[in-house]
């Protein structure tokens, strides 16, 4: 017989697809939600949500883990410098501990926040440490090794060969995807056309015709990415994308902000996916996407916090806040961006991107048991049984009123205390492999 869990009383934000927020309880079985609203009398554990709202666990779709390590070490510098002056050398120095302990800080912020499932690029070397930590923790991790095969500036540890690179993604992807009853998930990861040969992106889109993996990147973040790829490969970003025949549903890309018409119009009739990462575009200046536009036209939109070296955090709650403010200003308009369409790119757009609609990002019976409860009876939230729960999501709730994390029907998280990973652990661990990079890299800081 499987475990049960019952959440009682609390304010459950389904998702579904009346988008009903009910008043009741929650009953989990095993891996799978049982029954959502239905009055239960016991289980094996019991958790009261009285003043909480119960919610499908945030779905974040682009994540560097392999960076959490580097946070505050690269702030206030321009793109590439960021990049080849400080990210791609630090990266290049991780050993298999040092990128466990990183994947293992960062996985423990997400769930303490509520974040239940990420799509994650690695870096070049040591992906199985990532692997490794998201088994232990107990996430939903769709993760893939970095490729990159081409570029200037490159540090030497970071440079691949094409074919090299291919054989290792398929390695690992043989090893990982679909391993923890289907909970690690493996997704091809070249970092973005500036960084990897033609010959490296047409192998993949050949291999990925039997295996049909998502394949995650980064494109058109910032107009001197774009100015190059034009250069060197002659067409704009997501045109030579296109021209490849990588863009479709398979393709998650990060950013998106400097798109044509006839490039949004790519990405709408081809259903490739859009990852906005409004906390990281606004501290590398990067722009700010047009995302009620391209939501208007009908492209699927998720959200996620990029790497901890450029947006400093990975609150999935700091980015639903910016994701609204963001286009109201840019607009002029205070409802161009309502709080209901983004819990809905912070849940179902996410599991949509991650090829997952039937399987999370909202509560429905016969989904995975992914939950959250949060408080939302703390000085800073006021009205929400008065009101709309969703707006005070949006707009108030903060991650530290996260207080219980479900993934899987496992207890992850309760009360706040962590059940699969010791945050003193953690942290000790996360300074001393950080340590040790720092002092391979003081040439870095002079
Ligand atoms: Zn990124």
């Amino acid at each position: 017989m499987n475990k049960t869990i019952l959440i009682k009383n609390g304010n459950i934000v389904t998702m579904n697809p009346e988008r009903a927020v009910i008043k009741g309880d929650l009953l989990i079985q095993g891996d799978i939600i049982k029954s959502v609203g239905e009055a239960a009398q016991t289980a094996d554990e019991v958790i009261d949500a009285e003043g909480c709202a119960v919610i499908p666990g945030l779905i974040q779709t682009h994540i560097h883990l392999t960076q959490r390590l580097f946070q505050g070490l690269a702030d206030d510098m321009q793109l590439l410098d960021w990049l080849k002056k400080r990210i791609w050398p630090l990266e290049a120095s991780h050993t298999y501990e040092s990128n466990h302990a990183s994947a293992k800080l960062g996985i423990a912020e997400l769930i303490a926040g509520g974040t239940t499932s990420v799509i994650d690029m690695g870096t070049v070397s040591h992906t199985n440490a990532i692997f490794d930590a998201a088994k232990d923790a107990g996430i939903r991790l769709m993760s893939g090794k970095c490729m990159m095969d081409h570029g200037k500036d490159v540090p030497t540890g970071l440079m691949e060969d094409t074919e090299e690179s291919i054989a290792e993604s398929v390695r690992l992807a043989e090893k990982w995807h679909g391993a923890e009853n289907g909970r690690l998930m493996y997704a091809f990861a070249p970092r973005f056309v500036v960084s990897c040969t033609e010959k490296l992106l047409i192998k993949l889109r050949e291999i990925n015709k039997n295996l049909n993996l998502k394949i995650h990147t980064h494109a058109s973040e910032n107009m001197g990415e774009i100015a190059l790829v034009e250069k060197e490969r002659g067409m704009r970003n997501i045109k030579y994308l296109e021209h490849l025949g990588l863009t479709g549903e398979s393709l998650i890309l990060a950013h998106c902000i400097w798109l044509d018409d006839d490039e949004k119009k790519i990405l709408t009739d081809t259903g490739t996916m859009i990852s906005h990462c409004p906390s990281s575009n606004l501290k590398l200046a990067s722009g700010i996407a047009e995302i009620p536009e391209l939501l208007e036209m009908g492209c699927n939109v998720s959200l996620a916090a990029d790497g901890s070296p450029c947006s400093n955090n990975l609150d999935m709650f700091t980015e639903m806040r910016h994701a609204a403010l963001i286009q109201k200003v840019r607009l002029l308009d205070p409802v161009a961006m309502p709080a209901h369409k983004i819990f809905e790119m912070a849940t179902i757009g996410g599991a949509k991107a991650m090829g997952l609609s039937d399987t999370t990002g909202s509560i429905e019976p016969g989904k995975k048991a992914d939950v959250a409860v949060v408080r939302l009876d703390t000085l800073h939230n006021l009205n929400a049984d008065m009101g709309d729960i969703v707006s005070q999501l949006v707009y108030s709730v903060r991650a530290s009123d996260v207080q219980t994390v479900i993934v899987d029907g496992k207890i992850l998280m309760k009360d706040r205390s962590m059940s699969t990973l010791d945050e003193t652990e953690v942290i000790n661990e996360a300074k001393a492999q950080r340590n040790k990079i720092l002092n391979e890299n003081k040439s870095l800081f002079v």
